[in-house]
């Protein structure tokens, strides 16, 4: 078992209370190490290191392309170690290897995509009148606080913290406390890099504690969070009390929208993969699938039959499912699952299992929910699990309806050979990112993500996140 530090002002420290978090593989349930329970004396050191490095010369100095090496460095440091950070993401989080790989490979697109970015956000020359000249200049905002889920650590972590420093900020990161390791690591490879200490830090500990005290800390300029509806709003309310921004990336209840006209095979894979990803445990997860009535019977015998195929298993193991993060979230996804055989039918699944020589891990059959309302809080809420609910439409007016018929608003998925229905649906539907005949385009370093509605403001990924870690100013000068 390791015994882990946060990493503050350049060095690695424990907790000031002494005490410490044990991390567990949730394949397994096995403690593999344990990491500081910080609190807020750590996060204001943090933050205070954070705020006297964004001040030095030493940081203000390095200039934009420089920034953009140091973010080629850490991609190059994460290639280097792509085999040890795989297994490190899946002993971690649980996910099958393979997935633990991609979440590897998106960090390292991330850290290059941003690092080229660095000196090429240019501000505007604006006509006002002869003898003004007027332009504007995006500066970086400052200290920039980033509050981590448990699904994808170093995905989230790498896309927001790239994209501030990027800009010429100072960033604290906040890590789950579930699944801290692989923040470690990049906390380790920005240590070895030439730049002032406070730049990067790292604090670990419980979100009530740490987290709160980062979200309302008075000397951070912007906040990212990314989690819960119920912790953002938290996080939103306490970074406004002082006057700063947030960016939430918050759930979903994502369809996958199917016509009879759609291409079987790719949209069965499609819908299958949309849910299972991560076990369901993905903010853009396609937990619904609304099917055309008159095709429901023969597409949805598909997907149950591929349902049936879908193997189990611990990371390691890299089967097509992996362990549910903890009892917590098991107990809290079998209640869901409780309601559905009240309300409704389960297909396929619907049961925890064991997988042999892994018995302290939390499995869950793939599941899918049919004859709910799309007014239960099956259909309404995340239930953050390998669970698909499906409904069914008679036209692409009651497919529109039911698409935005919940609060949340991140991912759409529209299946359809019909361009002119998927265009017309592209138009009306309230969410983030809509797919037509594909699910995430293979991820996407380069596209905006973020939610319409409950699943949140503002952008992350692509280019346009960059302005979330700037602000902008406008100079006006007269001349003779
Ligand atoms: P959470 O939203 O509570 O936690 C996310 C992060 O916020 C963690 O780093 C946590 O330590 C921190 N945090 C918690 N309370 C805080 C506070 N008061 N102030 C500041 N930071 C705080 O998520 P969770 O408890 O890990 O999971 C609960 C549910 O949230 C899940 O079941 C799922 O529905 C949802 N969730 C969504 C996503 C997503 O990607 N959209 C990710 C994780 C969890």
């Amino acid at each position: 078992m390791e015994i882990l530090q946060m990493y503050i002002n350049g060095k690695w420290v424990n907790s000031k209370n002494g005490k410490n978090i044990e991390v567990k593989n949730p394949s397994s349930g096995e403690v593999i190490a344990t990491i500081p329970r910080g609190e807020g004396e750590d996060v204001d050191k943090a933050v205070k290191s954070a705020k006297q490095a964004f001040n030095s010369e030493a940081w203000r100095n390095v200039k934009p392309h420089e920034r953009g090496d140091l973010l080629f460095q850490i991609a190059e440091k994460i290639k280097e170690n792509r085999d040890e950070l795989a297994e490190l993401e899946t002993a971690d989080v649980g996910k099958p290897l393979t997935q633990g790989y991609a979440d590897i490979d998106a960090a390292i697109r991330y850290f290059q995509f941003y690092g080229g970015a660095a000196d090429k956000v240019m501000g505007d020359t604006i006509p006002i009148e002869d003898g003004i000249i007027d332009y504007t200049v995006r500066e970086p905002v400052g200290v920039t606080a980033h509050i981590v889920p448990w699904n994808y650590p170093i995905q989230i972590l790498s896309r927001s913290v790239a994209a501030a420093i990027a800009m010429g900020n100072t960033v604290v990161v906040k890590s789950a406390e579930d699944t801290p390791l692989t923040a470690m690591k990049i906390a380790q490879y920005f240590d070895e890099l030439d730049i002032p200490d406070g730049v990067f830090n790292h604090v670990t500990g419980y979100g009530a504690d740490a987290g709160a005290a980062l979200s309302s800390n008075p000397l951070i300029n912007h906040a990212t969070f990314t989690g819960s509806v119920q912790t953002g709003t938290a996080v939103a309310t306490a970074a406004t009390k002082n006057v700063v921004p947030v960016t939430l990336e918050l759930g979903g209840k994502s369809p996958n929208v199917v016509f009879s006209d759609c291409d079987n095979e790719n949209t069965v894979e499609g819908v299958v993969k949309a849910i299972i990803q991560n076990a369901g445990q993905t903010c853009s997860a396609g937990s619904r699938l609304l099917v055309e009535e008159s095709f429901k019977d023969e597409f949805l015998e598909k997907v149950v039959n591929r349902f049936k195929e879908l193997s189990i298993g611990a990371g390691l193991q890299d089967k097509d499912i992996g362990p549910i993060l903890n009892e917590k979230q098991c107990n809290r996804i079998l209640d869901f699952l409780e309601v559905a055989k009240d309300e409704g039918k389960i297909l396929v699944g619907g049961k925890q299992v064991t997988v042999e020589g892994y018995e302290g891990g939390f499995y869950l059959e793939p599941t899918i929910i049919d004859g709910v309302s799309p007014n239960s809080k099956l259909a309404q809420e995340e239930i953050f699990g390998p669970v698909l609910a499906v409904f069914t439409f008679k036209d692409t007016e009651e497919a529109l309806h039911l698409a935005n018929s919940t609060d949340y608003g991140l991912v759409t998925g529209i299946w359809t050979q019909d361009i002119s229905r998927a265009h017309y649906l592209a138009s009306r539907i309230d969410s983030g990112q809509v797919f037509i005949n594909n699910y995430g385009a293979g991820g996407g370093v380069q596209m905006p993500f973020g939610g319409y509605k409950r699943s949140g403001f503002g952008r992350e990924k692509g280019w346009i996140a960059l302005y979330n870690y700037t602000q902008l100013k406008n100079v006006a000068i007269k001349y003779n």
